[in-house]
């Protein structure tokens, strides 16, 4: 395919045969015996790719926006209090959406590039009893991660909901979700899980279900309400028809297949290859000597990659110039460095050759912008990095 490009942004990104293949499949009823089985497994598989015993999914036609919504209306009643772990554009997201449902938001931001410490974290959390603490795992806008496990288990202690953003981690980064006590945890399709926009994924744990249950005031989103959808995916999950908004019927046989191809290659591995993507890219920009939106090597995400401009390149020069050298890339997203950096993703089906043609494209690219480096430095940088992070 002479005139492929890489589609190597932080979603949607490159996607296996098989699941464009299953997009292409004869649509049947959303109450065919067929679909019902392949979302009864899809369910299934959603379970055991969040790492959740006993959690309920929810499978929405939506993004991952939608995901986030659907998360805070079931959760949140007006006045509840909510502390948000502010690592970004994304954690800023989920704060607007807290407050549209009422929630009283507390913030604990770090600079842009940081994280909030775990300490800082619990100094906030001894100030008020919150109903639910945010933390987004990755936060797209800085590549930043952050250490949901100690997050979710100190929430836990405080007698806090916790509530992940896994949009830019779930099946990329690893999340135990029954293991380290998350309560809520969403992702949307066109990420890690590796299918094509439009399904929103939501893991509700059996402490968060039981809040809901004990709600007081309606859920204020008619289409994002639990208790339209939980009957739903409960009987999806035994096999029997229902109906209350049309699923996406072949997203979900894209996706049941996706999940499939992710639970062969198996969590662990998954993540490990990620981790070695990840780092094959940051050792890359080491050697090429740009700086990266993460202020600590500890805090850069696998996922994706946030490299800072070198001194008098602009977006307009580089990135057009990367695309035709053979990569599609993003530019920067946080409002504050906007024009300052651009985003390479890294998750998926992304693989080594990907992730060598994408810095040879960047390679290529910086030196047409005149920057001036070693030609090669940062592929031999990545190749080196990735087989070390393999071995
Ligand atoms: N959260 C995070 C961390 C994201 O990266 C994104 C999308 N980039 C979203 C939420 C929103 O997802 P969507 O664009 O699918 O609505």
């Amino acid at each position: 395919m002479k005139d492929r490009t890489l589609l190597m942004i932080p979603g949607p990104i490159e996607f296996e045969p098989a699941v464009l293949a299953a997009m292409g499949a004869p649509t049947t009823s959303h109450v065919a015996p067929d679909f019902i089985e392949i979302f009864g497994q899809a369910l299934e598989k959603t379970r055991k790719v969040f790492l959740s015993d006993d959690g309920q999914p929810f499978v929405l036609a939506g993004s991952g926006t939608l995901a986030m919504d659907t998360a805070v209306a079931n959760v949140i009643e007006p006045g509840n209090r909510a502390l948000v772990v502010n690592t970004g554009y994304f954690s800023d997201r989920m704060a607007t959406i807290l407050e549209r449902y009422g929630a009283q938001v507390t913030h604990v931001k770090a600079p842009v590039g940081g994280r909030p410490s775990i300490e800082e974290v619990e100094a906030a959390l001894k100030q008020h009893q919150f109903k639910v603490m945010t933390i987004t795992h990755v936060d797209t806008s800085t590549a930043v991660i952050t250490d949901v496990k100690a997050l979710a288990q100190l929430a836990q202690r405080y007698g806090a909901l916790s509530l992940v953003d896994g949009v830019c981690s779930i099946a990329g980064e690893e999340l135990r979700m029954s293991e380290w006590g998350v309560d809520v945890a969403l992702t949307a399709s066109q990420k890690a899980i590796s299918v094509p926009p439009g399904l929103a994924l939501v893991v509700v744990s059996p402490r968060a279900m039981q809040a809901f249950k004990q709600r007081k005031t309606p859920v204020m989103s008619y289409y994002s309400d639990w208790a339209n959808w939980l009957p739903i995916m409960e009987a999806y999950e035994a096999r029997k028809p229902s109906y209350f908004g049309t699923p996406a019927v072949n997203l979900i046989f894209a996706l049941n297949v996706s999940l499939d191809q992710i639970l062969k290659e198996g969590l662990e591995a998954r993540c490990k290859r990620h981790h070695a993507l990840g780092a094959a890219v940051q050792a890359a920009l080491k050697a090429l000597e740009l700086d990266q939106v993460p202020i600590k090597d500890e805090f850069a995400a696998h996922t994706l990659s946030a490299p800072r401009y070198p001194k008098g390149v602009t977006q307009a020069d580089l990135l057009p110039k990367v695309q035709r050298a053979g990569a599609t890339l993003a530019g920067g997203l946080h409002p504050a460095i906007r024009t300052e950096y651009f985003r390479i993703g890294h998750m998926g089906p992304t693989n080594s050759g990907d992730v060598l043609a994408t810095l040879g494209a960047i390679e290529t690219a910086l030196k047409q912008c005149g920057y001036a480096f070693t030609s090669g430095v940062g592929v031999a940088a990545a190749q080196a990095a990735y087989q070390q992070a393999l071995a």
